[in-house]
């Protein structure tokens, strides 16, 4: 191939905007590495400036590639590349339009401005012919982004089913391992620094459905936002529902689900997060710790599993960086990157009429036909169940039901309807239940 600078000694010109976890790294592996990158790109890779918020600290790299302008620094002539790892809406969206729009390729890894922006961004990439790269936005260090837009570009996506938060699987981790309760569990999360002062974005299940939704967009080829995601958080999990889920041999791991829903004839997207039993067979069951996993199913590459370190400074930055060579390759060779593909349009499924299946937790009174009774609330609505538990306690019984398929909307007016019997003491918990066959 003829490069695009002809000689080969022109250099890609390289702006990081963000010195935070991810952009120290991303300057380390480019000062370390810069005669590898060269050879791999077919010419040097330079690092023209650094953006940061903070003046007077001391960074480790030279003075001079420091700025607190990163208007000016994407503005300038030499930069060809521009890498985000600020984070946040603003002003992350207002220097990648500017970057766009003067077509110059971007990086980042930026799932909240994605999952709300990706439209406005991928359409200025479209018209400046610019390339957007976002690898390092969808759990970490694993390639999920390319193996979706690209390898799997000729295959039918029906199901991703991702654990892509690393907090939240640390602390259902350790409360399965432990049998220790959500508060303590978080509190021993920030101690040893898997969980934020403020933990909301991560156990509410927001950080989870920005995913999400970029997941099901590149899958379905359908533009999802995170508001079309259904979200439910961990905070609700208590010690029990982990001992309810090791008494049916399953765990329980808050996953992020993108489903092609064929209804009749025609076929919508459903993309939720929430907590969720799984069986300990299932490959997502062994994923533990911080570590994240993405299993996809497609129509003929059948069932795939990717697996690794979903956030940390380092593995985030192979992520950038692997972008980063490729919008260098492109820039030198004069190729582009995969534009947005949202030639489906595919509506969103409501998570009322999104078939799922539940396990219910019941403590009821020790009468003859309450099992009857609690059966037919379930049929008068048309849920089918697949089998019940029933253990005596002191004060009465404790019921687990377990569903089949259903509706959510179906499931969650049975669960209202038991609240309200008078021979059910307590509904103690309401869990869905995935990576079951049925
Ligand atoms: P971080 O440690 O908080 O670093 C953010 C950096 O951005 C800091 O250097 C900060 O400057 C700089 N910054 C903030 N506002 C700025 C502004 N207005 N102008 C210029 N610079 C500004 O963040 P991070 O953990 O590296 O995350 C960066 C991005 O990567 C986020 O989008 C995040 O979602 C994504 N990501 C992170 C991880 C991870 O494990 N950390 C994993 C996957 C994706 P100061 O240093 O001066 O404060």
């Amino acid at each position: 191939m003829t490069p695009l600078f002809g000689t080969g000694d022109r250099p890609i010109g390289v702006a990081v905007l963000g010195l935070g976890n991810v952009g120290t790294e991303v300057v380390r592996i480019l000062r370390d590495h810069a005669d590898d990158l060269k050879a791999r790109v077919g010419a040097p890779v330079v690092l023209r400036g650094v953006a940061v918020r903070r003046t007077g600290i001391d960074r480790g790299i030279p003075e001079e590639l420091l700025t607190t302008d990163a208007e000016a620094l994407v503005a300038r002539k030499d930069v060809d590349i521009v890498v985000e790892v600020v984070g946040g809406i603003e002003p992350a969206r207002t220097h990648i339009l500017a970057a766009l729009n003067a077509g110059k390729s971007v990086v980042t890894a930026n799932k909240a401005l994605l999952a709300e922006y990706t439209g406005e961004l991928a359409e200025a990439a479209e018209r400046n012919r610019a390339d957007l790269y976002f690898e390092a936005a969808v759990a970490g260090a694993i390639p999920i982004v390319r193996p979706l837009v690209q390898s799997l570009a000729g295959d039918q996506v029906n199901r991703v089913m991702g654990i892509v938060n690393g907090t939240t699987n640390f602390i259902l981790s350790a409360m399965d391992e432990t049998g220790a309760d959500y508060g303590e569990t978080l509190a021993e999360a920030g101690r040893l620094g898997y969980a934020e002062a403020d933990p909301t974005a991560d156990v509410e299940g927001y950080d989870a459905a920005a995913k999400a939704a970029i997941l099901a967009s590149l899958a379905f080829h359908t533009r999802v936002t995170a508001a079309d995601v259904h979200r439910e958080g961990i905070s609700k999990i208590t010690s029990e529902d982990l001992a309810a889920a090791r008494d049916l041999d399953c765990t329980v791991k808050l996953l992020a689900l993108c489903e092609r829903v064929k209804d009749g004839g025609k076929e919508r997207v459903s993309a939720r997060v929430y907590p969720a039993l799984i069986p300990r067979k299932h490959p997502l069951a062994s994923v533990s710790g911080a570590f994240n996993a993405v299993f996809v199913e497609a129509q003929n590459a059948g069932r795939l599993m990717f697996y690794g370190q979903g956030a940390g400074g380092a593995p985030t930055a192979s992520a950038v960086m692997g972008d980063l060579v490729m919008a260098a390759r492109n820039k030198f060779y004069g190729g582009r990157a995969p534009g947005e593909s949202t030639y489906a349009k595919l509506p969103i499924a409501p998570m009322g009429e999104t078939a799922t299946r539940y396990l219910v937790n019941l403590r009821v009174a020790d009468k003859k036909g309450v099992l009857a009774t609690v059966a037919s609330e379930f049929a008068e609505r048309g849920v089918s169940i697949s089998a019940v538990r029933q253990t005596d306690v002191a004060d009465g019984a404790h019921l687990i039901v377990v569903t089949h398929r259903a509706p959510d909307q179906a499931l969650a007016d049975t669960v209202a309807a038991l609240a309200e019997l008078d021979v059910v003491t307590e509904v103690s918990s309401v869990l869905r239940l995935e990576g079951t066959e049925e």
